[in-house]
């Protein structure tokens, strides 16, 4: 690999007037060490940085680049809707027929509001339980992600695993004291805690699986369970399919395993992918709940920028593109590259866990298998580190972090997966070097 000079410039500037030279925590490489590399191009699979280096990308901007970068499809429908103004603040076609699109891949969804990110999409979908139901308490697992809002910024994955903070300062006690923390997969834990106080808990929120503190695949018929027991204590159901959604099937993690194994969420939450790239996420599900949204109902909600025709018309051009045959290509790109990957490491004798769940997958460098986030944080982040920057160099972008998932596109070649499987091996052998 030639230099990463430039990146280096940029960062130091980026420093100097954004705090820590990122607009997101886990851009900065800090778990992983060394200069994060500043993209200026992408295209199909593959991404090139300000020195005209180029990389096979794994993280498709963390899952929205499900059909590649740039796409042509997607890149005319865009350039001609921001040819006719890219917002009014009023409402428009382009988010109708995206929310009708939405709700014809997940039934179950039979309202659907649009905003600019998946935490406010979590937000609105909390906001709306507790008025439902007219209970405080919220349960989350520990190790999921539901974006950065104060209520569940309690033992989150993402950025806060990576960056081994508990909580974060700021967040006052009332703002987390009715949010309740479980071990993910912990059936036990749960019919305790419904026992003691189930009649005070207005919803459960999960991941649809977890994948923001690597890839932990709920343990068969956990969400069945979870589904069941908010129903009987008259608590809401809320699926965070920000990560999922569209990405794991048709409909989603639910489209795939919910309709199969009958369980149906009362909430739930879209991003990533349904934004094709652009800021946009969206709530949804029951009539009887979302319709207390305002102005049909009184729970306020608003966004300046909601339902933007731009994001919209991004969105619905990437579904456009998501169809059964994009979805068995994922399928089968992911099991080519995960095994490519753990086949080097278990060549090189690398203790590893490679964890799947759909498309999504991920490695914890432990000889554990991984099912929640005490598992998880067992693992040596350190290999992870020297396996992340040995890819890198030989070209190949994966999440700076041993608590992300990785994310194949439609746009992979079958060029790209040898040449990630011959990185893979030469980064095995570079973990097994500095362990021996
Ligand atoms: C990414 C993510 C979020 C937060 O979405 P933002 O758009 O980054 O605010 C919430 N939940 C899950 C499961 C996610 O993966």
């Amino acid at each position: 690999m030639t230099t990463f000079e430039t990146s280096l410039q940029w960062h130091n500037r980026a420093q100097r007037i954004i705090p820590g030279g990122v607009s997101s925590p886990v851009r900065a490489f800090q778990s992983v060490g060394g200069t994060p590399r500043y993209f200026v191009k992408g295209e199909g699979s593959k991404i090139w940085d300000v020195d005209g280096n180029e990389y096979v990308d794994l993280v498709g901007s963390w899952g929205p680049m499900i059909v590649g970068h740039a796409h042509p499809h997607v890149v005319s429908r865009v350039k001609s809707a921001m040819e006719k103004s890219s917002s009014f603040g009023a409402p428009g076609p382009g988010e109708v027929l995206l929310a009708e699109e939405i709700a014809a891949r997940v039934p179950a969804c039979e309202r659907v509001r649009f905003v600019s990110s998946g935490t406010e999409a979590v937000m609105t979908a909390v906001r709306l339980a507790r008025a439902a139901t007219g209970r405080n308490l919220i349960v989350k697992f520990a190790g999921c992600y539901h974006g950065h809002s104060d209520s569940l910024l309690v033992q989150s994955g993402s950025g806060i695993a990576t960056l081994g903070l508990p909580n974060s300062p700021g967040v006052t006690q009332g703002q987390t004291q009715d949010t309740i923390v479980v071990p993910f997969n912990d059936v036990e834990a749960m019919n305790r805690l419904f026992a003691e106080r189930g009649s005070e808990i207005a919803a459960v929120i999960t991941e649809a699986t977890p994948a923001n503190m690597g890839v932990v695949p709920p343990s068969p018929g956990f969400n069945k369970f979870l589904s069941d027991i908010t129903k009987k204590n008259g608590a809401l159901f809320i699926l965070d399919e920000v990560m999922t959604g569209f990405r794991i099937s048709h409909g989603g993690w639910w489209g795939k395993f919910g309709l199969e194994e009958a369980w149906t969420p009362d909430l739930f939450t879209f991003g990533k992918v349904i934004g094709g790239g652009m800021p946009l996420a969206a709530v949804g599900g029951s009539a009887s709940v979302m319709e207390l949204l305002a102005p049909s109902g009184s729970v306020y909600q608003a966004g300046t920028l909601s339902g933007n025709p731009v994001a919209t018309t991004a969105g619905l051009a990437t579904l456009e593109l998501c169809d059964s045959e994009l979805y068995l290509s994922l399928d089968s790109r992911a099991r080519e590259v995960g095994s490519a990957i753990s086949n080097a490491l278990t060549a090189a004798d690398v203790e590893h866990s490679f964890q799947q769940a759909g498309n999504l997958f991920s490695f914890f460098f432990t000889s554990q298998n991984v099912s929640n986030f005490d598992d998880a944080k067992k693992q040596d982040t350190s290999a992870f580190a020297v396996f992340f920057h040995s890819l890198l160099e030989q070209g190949i972008s994966v999440p700076p972090s041993a608590f992300e998932a990785w994310f194949v596109s439609g746009a992979l070649t079958d060029d790209d997966v040898d040449k990630i499987a011959k990185a893979a091996s030469v980064a095995a052998q570079q973990v097994k070097l500095r362990s021996s």
